[in-house]
């Protein structure tokens, strides 16, 4: 089959290569310019794991003429981890990205297959602090941007409702935190309308990644059956995550701001409670 834009063989969506390329990259731009995210001004992190989602983020923003830097979270988990940060360290280096790794291991005092040991759930305590040291290490950049896609996103907006979740609901959308709050480096999602598998494409053409490894820890959380779930419905009714999402956005009419002004009373980070999650964690393991 033909490019629909030109005489070249279509690689996906009716699309070749270079065609293909030039729709991620402008879909990425329209996000960031319709939702203000950024400007060529600003000094961005990018939260970066090697994964195809981060290097598409990192190498998409490059190309735009973005300042980027990279910030990576060892969570220390054997093997996966470690072949992740190796890929994102070769990229970082062959794109003259600058990249900082902290641990969980050096800045919670345990690696995550530790924790687990003691009974913790892999996921809630990884994104906790995974959270945590994003935010405390990104301090001084204007913004962090994630690689969070459309299938992140419609997949949070569905936990969040299934687990009656209205404090973390409110704070997902292209865009969370305000550059006013002092103790929050505000998130923006670039890719918050590419689909998964447009980004496995993108990655892949672009030589960014050729290995789609998952985390060990994956296969009993939630998240997996919500997304098994989505993708089902995606292949029978085609557009139902670009739905979800869009739906989000016209509901989401709650005040970020006033939801996340708290700070942590132990470690003085933004938290939604008087103590943050981290804190939470920090006192269970650690006693
Ligand atoms: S699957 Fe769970 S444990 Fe593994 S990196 Fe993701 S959040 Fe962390
Ligand atoms: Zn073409
Ligand atoms: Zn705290």
């Amino acid at each position: 089959m033909h490019c629909r834009l030109c005489s070249q063989k279509s690689v996906y969506k009716e699309l070749c290569k270079e065609h293909f390329v030039a729709y991620v990259e402008k879909k990425v731009e329209k996000t960031i310019k319709k939702f203000g995210l950024f400007d060529k001004k600003d000094k961005i992190v990018v939260a970066a794991s090697g994964g195809k989602d981060s290097l598409s983020l990192l190498f998409i923003l490059s190309r735009l003429g973005y300042s980027i830097h990279a910030l990576a979270v060892d969570e220390g988990i054997p093997k996966y981890r470690d072949d992740s940060l190796s890929t994102l360290k070769r990229f970082c280096k062959k794109n003259n990205v600058d990249l900082k790794v902290v641990s969980f291991k050096e800045n919670i005092g345990k690696p995550l297959v530790e924790i687990v040991k003691m009974g913790e759930r892999p996921c809630t305590v990884c994104g906790v602090f995974r959270r945590y040291l994003l935010n405390m290490h990104s301090k001084g950049y204007d913004v962090l941007a994630t690689g969070h896609n459309m299938d992140d996103e419609a997949q949070a907006v569905i936990m969040n409702l299934l687990k009656n979740n209205l404090s973390q609901f409110t704070r997902q959308g292209p865009c969370s935190g305000s550059r006013k709050m002092k103790n929050f480096t505000p998130r923006v999602k670039p890719l918050y309308f590419c689909l998964e598998k447009e980004m496995m494409v993108y990655s892949f053409l672009n030589g960014l990644t050729d290995e789609f490894n998952e985390c060990p820890f994956v296969s009993g959380s939630f998240r997996l059956k919500v997304r098994d779930y989505l993708n089902e419905l995606e292949d029978r009714y085609p557009g139902t995550k670009e739905s979800i999402v869009n739906w989000y956005l016209k509901q989401k009419k709650i005040n970020v701001d006033a939801a996340d002004s708290r700070i942590c009373r132990v470690c003085g980070e933004n938290s939604a409670k008087d103590m943050c999650n981290a804190c939470v964690y920090m006192r269970k393991i650690c006693s």
